[in-house]
C-alpha cells in the first residue's frame, strides 16, 4: 500500500551572501534546511529540525509553515544565525566558498520530539556529520535515510563522515567531492568504493549534466535541463534533495529501484525551477504542477520521437 509518509529534514538554515553575475545579494536566506524543506513540501508533509540565531528572518519560518511545513523543530538561539559566502565564476557553474561562519551552529545539539523521531523518512541535509549522527541516534529507527554532504565535512571530518556511512541508504554528493571522499578519480569506481562504506544507493551530481544513481542493480542517469536562464544556482543540491525525498515520501511502501529513479527525475525537476530565482524565491512558492511539467521536459529530452 502506498502512504504518503512526512519527513524529518535536518540541516543548516543561513544568511548568504552570494556573489552572482547579474550582481551581489548579500544577507540572502538559504541553507540546505531551508531550501529542502521548501522543495520537499512540494510533496509531503515535513518537520524540520535546526538552528537558527535571534536574527534570523520571521517571514521566512511563516512561509515554512504556510506550506505544511513544522518548525517547532527550529530552536531560535542566542547569537547569530549561520552564515555563507560564495562567488560564482560568469559561467555561473564554478563556485568558490569565500566564507563560512558556524555562528549558533557552533554548539547546536538537535531536539527531537515525538513528531521527528518517529519520522519514517530522514534528510540528513548537509551540515557537520556528527550531529547528523546525533539525529539518527535520537530516531526510532527510520525506514529510509537520506544524507547531503560537502567538502568542507569531507575533508574536515574525514572519521566521522566515515562512522556515519554505514547509517545511510542513500548518499547525494556532487562528483568533486565522490572523488575526494574515496580518493579515486574514475566516477565508477569511486562510486563502488562509496557504496562499499555503506550507502545501497549512491547520486553523483552533476551540476548542469544532471545527476548518476549507482546501485546494486546499475547506474541510471538523468540529465540536467538546458534552462534558457539560469539566475541563481545556490540551494539547487538541497532542491534535488528536497524533491527526491518528497516523492519518495509521497510513495511509501513502495520504494524500489524504479521509484528511486523517478525520484531523480523529480529532484532534478525541483533543483531546476529553483534557480530559476535568487535565494528561495522559486522555490518557497512552488507548485507539484510547476515540477511535473518540468520532469515532462526532462523526459523529452531523452525520449527519441517515433
Ligand atoms: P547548494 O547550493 O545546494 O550546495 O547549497 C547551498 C546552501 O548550503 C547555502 O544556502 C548555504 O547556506 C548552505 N551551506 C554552505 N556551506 C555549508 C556548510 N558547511 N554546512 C551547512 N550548510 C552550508
Amino acid at each position: 500500500m502506498t502512504t504518503r509518509a512526512p519527513v524529518l529534514i535536518v540541516g543548516s538554515m543561513a544568511f548568504d551572501d552570494l556573489e552572482l553575475p547579474t550582481g551581489t545579494f548579500a544577507n540572502t536566506v538559504g541553507g540546505s534546511a531551508t531550501y529542502a524543506s521548501f522543495a520537499a513540501s512540494t510533496f509531503t508533509e515535513v518537520r524540520v529540525v535546526a538552528v537558527v540565531g535571534d536574527d534570523f528572518d520571521a517571514g521566512t519560518l511563516a512561509a515554512l509553515e504556510t506550506r505544511g511545513v513544522s518548525t517547532r523543530g527550529i530552536e531560535r538561539a542566542k547569537g547569530k544565525t549561520f552564515r555563507w559566502a560564495g562567488r560564482y565564476d560568469a559561467d555561473l557553474v564554478g563556485r568558490v566558498t569565500l566564507d563560512t561562519q558556524l555562528n549558533v551552529f557552533a554548539d547546536f545539539q538537535p531536539k527531537l520530539g515525538n513528531e521527528h523521531s518517529q519520522c519514517p523518512i530522514v534528510l540528513l541535509g548537509n551540515i557537520h556529520p556528527t550531529l547528523q549522527a546525533q539525529v539518527l541516534d535520537a530516531m526510532t529507527g527510520p525506514e529510509l535515510v537520506v544524507a547531503d554532504t560537502m567538502n568542507f565535512w569531507i575533508t574536515g571530518e574525514p572519521e566521522k563522515l566515515a562512522a556515519l556511512l554505514p547509517r545511510v541508504h542513500v548518499l547525494i554528493i556532487n562528483d568533486e567531492e565522490a572523488r575526494e571522499l574515496s580518493g579515486i578519480h574514475n566516477i565508477r569506481r569511486a562510486a563502488a568504493e562509496i557504496r562499499r562504506r555503506g550507502p545501497h544507493t549512491l547520486i553523483i551530481k552533476r551540476g548542469e549534466h544532471g545527476a548518476l544513481l549507482f546501485d546494486e542493480t546499475g547506474i541510471f542517469a538523468v540529465p540536467g535541463y538546458p534552462l534558457e536562464e539560469v539566475i541563481d544556482p545556490t540551494g539547487a543540491g538541497d532542491s534535488f534533495a528536497g524533491g527526491f525525498i518528497g516523492y519518495l515520501a509521497a510513495h511509501r511502501g513502495k520504494i524500489d529501484p524504479h521509484v528511486l529513479r523517478t525520484a531523480m527525475l523529480y529532484g532534478t525537476a525541483t533543483a531546476s525551477r529553483c534557480v530559476e530565482g535568487v535565494g528561495t524565491s522559486k522555490v518557497q512558492t512552488l507548485v507539484l504542477g510547476d515540477v511535473e511539467a518540468r520532469v515532462v521536459q526532462i523526459r523529452t529530452l531523452f525520449e527519441l520521437p517515433r
